[in-house]
């Protein structure tokens, strides 16, 4: 046999194993590019000696065969795949060969071709059959003549008509086009996947037909997917005779098309196309991995009719891919801000989508379990948008049979010491809480404990602290932080305010000029908001929203320093989790240390106030006690104990009988209740809380009662369109402290809407719906008739 004959079959087995993977499993173990260099490669050696070419090489055929768990449908007309053109030269040449097809002559002289242009999605292949405008059945593409039913499953997708709209459409009409699923629905999915313990989807391809090809369609039903059709099948009367007058008079029947499909007359209007829409790429909402140019005239299309596998009126202009092949060459742990220290992938360098990529983010030690990482895998890696490169899988098969001591060097270990300063580095403690009770399991970061005295972390947490939206001290960048840091100036954010002259000037980069605005920032920014001033302080998990929160909620560093845990969980977003980090945070000595020796140097927090009504009103006592979690007392329950006995201190006083008397309170539950207060830990905690409520001036009380008194109390408000008097940050407090809700959108129960200059559709939604519509000066004078200050 020669070479190039072994080779080719060699090549063949390789592609019928991943074609088997990536289309009757969902499960590719290898990028689509370098899929596509195999093909390439078997294409090639198969035009070069055609007389090797046989019916059955993956060149000749489309997709693979179908999974027998679902029923069979034949495909009276094929469901075909597409040829691909990489370079401009291959689109060029595309046209040139659609032009000789249909006999017209070189040169735009005689008139160009026109072509439909549209994305190319990247999904799965559907066929939607509908008889009399009735949805009757659905199916994938299968080897292109025999798909599987999933009528079942294609029912479940929100946006596929089960009945046609209008009148007009065919008896017989098959539809066909992609499912697939947006990036944003990819993130949620797999973020609740990892959640769940649930299999991870590599990509939104993969997650798309995972989803679809479930034999339970309560899965599929549960999955974010979407419809987009672009052609037809079979089809038993009348269409117009234009693929775009097709896609458009489908529209008018309800069908989801692609709000991209433009017309284009000849090969360099596809090209501005292909252009335009690579740039705008990233920008939306779903995966696309090309553009689909197809001869618009249908005449025209039978005419130059089909390949083995192809259409030759139809081609897919590819983009470059997004994921690519690589060596993992080493793990490397980083500390940051937070002490977390995080492997990161040292790679081979590898082009991904036109950018070379030497790390990829790894996140973390359960993310790297999970992939099953050695050094010195082959490993996939993915750049989308800008997202920072991840690596998604590692390509078992393309493993080294190493030897038990080799695999046991190359598995990834956590540092015992921190890489920067030898600190121990722990792993961290996610707090849970089941049965009333509050335990600990581990959590997937591992931390540094050095704190401040690991450079890594110090420096970062100056950076942080001088950033723009935290103290906003201008002029003092990345590397001086890092030499104040290194020659010993700065030990802690607060010594940022004992800064000489002469230590700032005698910096790299510094000359009297700038070590004086230095300083003068410095100086400004001695003077921040409560909510800057928290930002700045780094606390795990605090980023500007929730710093801002804390600030308006709690009104005051003092009260936010005390907090309790379970006090910061009656914060809108605030769980357990980010509580226990606050809390922590100030509970640690070396922190209040920090924060002491900052107001110490005249840090004077702006903005501290009283406790927002809002939260000051949040606080239920039968909310309190569901939060406890104790065993078979659910929301009813904590309500009738709430009204029977008005505090916790009046709860743990209670004695048995009274509790038992407490209406339709069953014996288990009473008993489950006295079992949990009479431990005495117990007790103190929910006095403990109990107590801190009321220091706060948050008394219990019956829903929302402290709102009831305000003059706005019981309406919703929204605010839509920019305010030229204040922030709509302002205004909304404003309205909250009269009693009002603002919401984000309008609906009939809506009271007012507010509307600054550019309200778009809130707007029109509130005149449709008749609601009350203020501009800024009327809503103005509504507070002012509160006598609200501006
Ligand atoms: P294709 O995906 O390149 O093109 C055909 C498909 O494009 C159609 O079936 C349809 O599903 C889709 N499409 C999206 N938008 C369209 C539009 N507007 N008009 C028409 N069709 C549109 O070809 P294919 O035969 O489905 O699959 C081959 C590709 O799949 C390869 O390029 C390869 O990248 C990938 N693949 C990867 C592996 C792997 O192991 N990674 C294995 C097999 C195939």
């Amino acid at each position: 046999m020669t070479d190039a004959a072994q080779r080719i079959l060699q090549l063949r087995a390789e592609l019928d194993q991943h074609n088997y993977r990536y289309h009757v499993l969902d499960e590719p173990s290898i990028p689509d590019a370098e899929y596509d260099r195999l093909f390439h490669e078997l294409k090639a050696l198969e035009a070069q000696n055609p007389q090797l070419v046989t019916p059955d090489s993956p060149t000749q055929r489309v997709g693979s065969l179908a999974l027998s768990a679902f029923g069979e449908v034949k495909h009276e007309v094929p469901m075909l795949s597409l040829g691909n053109a990489f370079e401009d030269s291959d689109l060029e040449d595309f046209d040139r060969r659609v032009r000789e097809g249909l006999d017209l002559p070189a040169g735009d002289l005689f008139g160009s071709v026109e072509y439909s242009c549209e994305p190319k999605l990247d999904g799965l292949a559907v066929s939607l059959l509908y008889e009399n405008g009735l949805l009757v059945r659905g199916a994938t593409r299968g080897d292109g003549s025999t798909g599987e039913d999933i009528s079942v499953n294609v029912r479940t997708i929100r946006n596929v008509p089960l009945k046609l709209q209008g009148e007009g459409w065919p008896q017989v009409l098959e539809v066909r086009g992609e499912v697939f699923m947006s990036k944003a629905g990819f993130e949620a999915l797999n973020a609740r996947q990892l959640e769940q313990g649930g299999k991870v989807f590599a990509n939104p391809r993969n997650a798309a037909a995972g989803s679809l090809r479930q034999l339970d369609s309560k899965i599929t039903a549960s999955r974010p997917l979407e419809f987009c059709c672009y052609g037809i099948g079979r089809v038993q009367g009348d269409l117009p005779e234009t693929h775009i007058g097709i896609l458009h008079a489908l529209k008018g029947w309800g069908m989801p098309i692609s709000r991209e499909l433009k017309l284009a007359k000849g090969a360099q209007a596809c090209l501005d196309y292909y252009r335009d829409i690579g740039q705008r790429r990233t920008s939306l909402a779903y995966e696309i991995d090309g553009v689909v140019f197809k001869v618009n005239s249908l005449a025209q299309q039978r005419e130059l009719g089909f390949r083995a596998r192809e259409p030759r009126w139809a081609i897919a202009h590819k983009f470059p891919a997004l994921e690519e092949l690589t060596e993992l060459l080493a793990v490397e742990f980083q500390v940051g801000r937070t002490g977390a220290v995080t492997p990161v992938a040292r790679l081979k360098p590898v082009k991904v989508a036109g950018v070379t990529v030497s790390n990829a983010t790894l996140h973390n030690m359960d993310e790297v379990a999970r992939l099953g990482l050695m050094v010195g895998d082959t490993v996939v890696i993915r750049r989308a948008g800008d997202v920072i490169p991840q690596v998604v899988q590692v390509v078992s098969e393309r493993r080294p049979n190493w030897s038990p001591e080799e695999r046991e060097q190359r598995s990834v270990k956590v540092p015992e010491h921190c890489p920067v300063c030898g600190s121990a580095v722990e792993r961290t403690q996610l707090v849970k809480r089941s049965k009333g009770k509050e335990s600990f399991v581990e959590g997937s970061i591992y931390r540094c404990v050095g704190r401040l005295a690991c450079g890594a972390q110090l420096k970062q947490a100056i950076i942080h602290f001088v950033s723009r939206r935290a103290m906003d001290i201008e002029g003092l960048g990345e590397k001086s932080v890092e030499q104040l840091v290194d020659e010993g100036l700065v030990n802690s954010p607060a010594d940022l305010y004992a800064l000489t002259f002469e230590q700032i000037v005698g910096l790299e980069g510094f000359a009297e000029l700038s070590t004086n605005n230095l300083l003068e920032a410095i100086e400004q920014s001695r003077k921040p908001t409560l909510a800057r001033f928290i930002y700045a302080l780094g606390i795990p998990d605090v980023g500007e929203e929730t710093a801002k929160l804390l600030a308006r909620a709690l009104g005051s560093l003092a009260r936010i320093r005390q907090a309790l845990p379970e006090v910061l969980t009656y914060l809108p977003d605030v769980g357990l989790e980010v509580a226990h980090e606050i809390h922590s945070f100030f509970a640690d000595e070396h922190n209040q240390g920090v924060i002491g020796q900052l107001l110490k140097h005249g840090i004077e927090l702006q903005e501290e106030g009283d406790l927002h009504p809002e939260f000051a009103a949040s606080t239920t006592l039968a909310g309190f006690i569901t939060k406890l979690n104790i065993a078979f007392i659910a929301a009813t329950g904590a309500e009738r104990l709430a009204a029977k006995f008005g505090s916790v201190q009046g709860i743990i006083d209670a004695d048995w009988l009274d509790v038992r008397q407490v209406e339709r309170l069953s014996e288990r539950a009473a008993k489950s209740l006295r079992d949990y207060f009479d431990d005495p830990a117990n007790a103190q905690h929910a006095l403990a809380i109990e107590n801190q409520l009321r220091e706060f001036g948050m008394h219990w009380q019956s829903e929302r009662k402290q709102l009831e008194g305000l003059p706005l109390a019981g309406q919703t408000w929204v605010l839509t369109g920019s305010l030229e008097v204040m922030s709509r940050d302002v205004a909304k407090d404003k309205l909250e402290a009269l009693g009002a809700k603002v919401a984000g959108s309008v609906s009939a129960k809506t009271s007012c809407v507010v509307a600054g200059p550019g309200a778009g559709s809130k707007l029109a939604k509130a005149n449709d719906l008749g609601v009350k519509v203020l501009d800024e000066d009327a809503f103005l004078a509504v507070l002012a008739g509160y006598g609200v200050a501006l």
